[in-house]
């Protein structure tokens, strides 16, 4: 049994069917990236699993529990988004701290854990500043992790490499890499871009018009008939 089991997964917003029998696996600590045209339906498939956006049917096994009917937060999957979606008006601390707050840890566990994720993703010497006093980069730093500080069972990234310039693309892609390997966090990352795909990933999904077209490792995918 995987880790991550989703079978059958349907979804439509009125008439229009916007993805139809996904199936795909990931095991513990595997890094699967979700690789597809703009449109396909790849941003809304991550946003069912984190329970944001409800499916039609299907199943999401999630260490052998189907989490369809839980809520996002009894799901505990991290998310991170394109555009970053940090709060405006809280520091980098704040930020990171919300979803510790939100679950009434105490001031020392939230102290401890935030100071802890922030050194991962290098960022101490930010923790009092400003989303608007930081790079576009480093605000995806934080995003990544207020999504890693509560320490989730999976972690979803929807393009986070997108709204950034080249280099900062590539740090930011080995810094992910690095902290996912060193947590062992089993990983979806979503993008239409091949060559981030393929560095990246354990293994592609390929998606196309709502639906798996492809799986495979960056090995075998092209070398197939
Ligand atoms: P991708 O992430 O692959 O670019 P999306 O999942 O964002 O694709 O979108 C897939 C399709 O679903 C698009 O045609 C988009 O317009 C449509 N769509 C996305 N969200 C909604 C929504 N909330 N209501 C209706 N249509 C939507
Ligand atoms: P749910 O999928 O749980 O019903 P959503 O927030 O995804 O909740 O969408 C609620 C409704 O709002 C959808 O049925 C859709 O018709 C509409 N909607 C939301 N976002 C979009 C969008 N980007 N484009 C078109 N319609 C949308």
């Amino acid at each position: 049994m995987s880790y991550l089991n989703v079978k059958q997964l349907n979804k439509s917003y009125g008439p229009t069917q916007i993805f139809q029998q996904i199936d795909f696996t990931a095991n513990e600590g595997e890094f699967v990236t979700l690789l597809g045209p703009s449109g396909c339906g790849k941003s809304t498939l991550l946003r069912c699993l984190a329970g944001l956006t409800s499916v039609d049917d299907g199943e999401i096994i999630l260490q052998g529990q189907d989490i369809v009917p839980l809520t996002p937060q009894k799901r505990a999957i991290g998310m991170v988004f394109q555009s970053y979606a940090l709060f405006p008006n809280m520091t980098v601390e704040g930020n990171v701290a919300f979803g510790l707050k939100m679950q009434k840890h105490t001031a020392a566990e939230i102290r401890q854990r935030v100071g802890e994720v922030l050194a991962l993703v290098e960022l101490n010497e930010y923790a009092r500043r400003y989303p608007h006093q930081l790079s576009g980069g480093q605000c995806q730093r934080v995003a990544l992790a207020r999504s890693l500080v509560t320490r989730p069972r999976l972690l979803l990234l929807d393009e986070p490499l997108s709204a950034l310039d080249a280099r900062i693309r590539r740090h930011l892609r080995d810094q992910i890499r690095r902290i996912q390997q060193e947590l062992n966090l089993t990983t979806i990352f979503v993008t239409h871009d091949q060559e981030e795909a393929l560095t990246l990933s354990d293994r592609i999904v390929l998606m196309n018009r709502g639906k798996i077209v492809q799986q495979g490792n960056a090995e075998t995918l092209y070398t197939q008939p």
